[in-house]
């Protein structure tokens, strides 16, 4: 039995979907420990294009069981369709191969409603956040008003607790952002709905999990978001409202840190970002929009342009720090085909000092200009490579450059959206 955690090392979109669906035979059990629908998962097998934001990658694996832990906050509404989606498509026959945390927070039509009405007031200083109600449901949560999975089974709690809630959001959404108030009984009803069609799904998730080792099973971990989108790690106040990094699934998955394996790490082999905040080697150039262009650097959920520029070592090093990466996998290789030369910053430069470290400020992080080492591009088409001896020279030299320069070997390669466009070095599941 291995376990195995797979996130992000950059601001989140570095493929974790794809990666995850092309581990998930190998798995019993995918688990999503963190976030929420703000996440947005595309996979590709056999031409078919799936979009997935909360439901885990494994689903399109008949063999897996995935679960959606109690670190994950759960839109109702959205989950549904996501599973509506998959059921329609025959994807998913057996409702028991979606396990969902009673213990799960629920995102309401209030915390939607002032994540945008926030966003639209904070003007020049909005986050660029998805507008789905994430952080809000988190604030609930940390505040203990949240309402919770199992709530949803429960008509006299869950009326007791929308009661509460609403007095306090309604107040907010009104007298503040000046919005309309959300009707308490109407949404009463809408729960209560919700709850009855979820019932199926509402687990005790870390009994299963446990099980699930215990009878040595492999387990794998899917990461959201990224190392730099991290609420303590990542670009504060430019992150997303939950923990990120591996340490997360702890917490978030209900398992002790002395059961995880292996952590793996996933970047893209260039750098993107959605949103707003720091980003030090942005491109605004020619490069950045070859890149965009090339990759379809275009979000998921949203659709917005993603932010493009070189692969930074700087702030791969500190995401091997805090997640402690065992391994690196490095995707969409085959976009840097035919882009010439290609930089790395494997430095910065900060208030004319130079440094190897990833700042600790905002400030700093802004300052940031980065000091590039230049590195031979290739022009063939690497699509088809299917062993990394198949790769030109140059291609390798990039991916082992990059492997030096961060310190952690990188055992798998994507060279393309589809499930087979994947090169292993070695087995990620092989016994620890
Ligand atoms: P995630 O949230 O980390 O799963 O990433 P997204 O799904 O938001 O974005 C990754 C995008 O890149 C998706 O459209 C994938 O289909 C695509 N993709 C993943 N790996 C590769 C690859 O190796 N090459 C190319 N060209 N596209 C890839």
């Amino acid at each position: 039995m291995t376990t195995l955690v797979a996130v992000g090392a950059q601001w989140g979109d570095e493929g974790k979907g794809k990666l995850v669906d092309w581990l998930a035979p190998q798995a019993q059990l995918v688990v999503r420990f963190h976030g929420g629908n703000n996440a947005g998962h595309t996979l590709v097998v056999d031409g078919e294009q799936t979009v997935l934001h909360v439901v885990p990658a494994g689903v399109l694996n008949p063999g897996t069981v995935n679960l959606i832990g109690p670190g994950v906050v759960v839109d109702p509404a959205g989950l549904l369709a996501e599973l509506d989606a998959l059921k329609e498509r025959g994807v998913l026959r057996d409702p028991s191969r979606i396990r969902l945390s009673g213990r799960a927070h629920v995102i309401l039509p209030w915390h939607t409603a002032l994540d945008k009405a926030r966003e639209k007031a904070a003007r020049e200083f909005a986050i660029g956040t998805t507008g789905r109600g994430i952080g809000p449901a988190y604030e609930d949560k940390v505040t203990r008003r949240g309402i919770r999975v199992a709530d949803l089974l429960d008509p006299k709690e869950l009326r007791t607790a929308l009661d509460r809630l609403a007095k306090q959001k309604n107040f907010e959404l009104v007298e503040h952002y000046g919005g309309d108030p959300i009707d308490v009984d109407a949404l009463y009803e809408q729960a209560l709905e919700w709850g009855r069609r979820l019932q199926v799904y509402v687990d005790h998730t870390a009994h299963t999990l446990e099980n699930a080792m215990r009878d040595d099973r492999n387990v794998l971990f899917e990461g959201a978001q990224g190392t730099f989108l991290d609420i303590d790690h990542g670009t504060y106040p430019y992150v997303t409202s939950s923990n990120c990094v591996a340490g997360a699934v702890c917490a978030g998955a209900g398992i002790g840190p002395t059961r995880i394996d292996r952590v793996l790490g996933i970047t893209k082999a260039y750098t993107t970002r959605v949103g707003g905040g720091p980003f030090p080697t942005e491109d605004e150039g020619e490069f950045g929009e070859k890149l965009r262009e090339a990759g379809a650097e275009f979000g998921a959920t949203t659709g917005r342009p993603r932010r493009c520029g070189s692969l930074d070592i700087v702030m791969l090093r500190e995401a091997a720090t805090v997640n402690g990466f065992t391994a690196l996998a490095i995707n969409k290789l085959d976009v840097l085909s035919g882009l010439g030369d290609l930089r790395v910053a494997t430095a910065y430069r900060v208030d004319g000092k130079l440094t190897q470290d990833f700042p600790m400020t905002l400030g700093e992080t802004e300052r940031a200009e980065p000091i590039y080492e230049t590195l031979a591009g290739w022009t063939e088409d690497i699509s088809g490579c299917r062993r990394y001896e198949d790769l030109p020279g140059a291609a390798q030299d990039y991916v082992e450059r990059v492997e030096a320069l961060v310190g952690v070997p990188v055992e798998i390669i994507s060279i393309g959206p589809g499930r087979d466009e994947t090169i292993a070095r070695i087995d990620p599941f092989r016994p620890a």
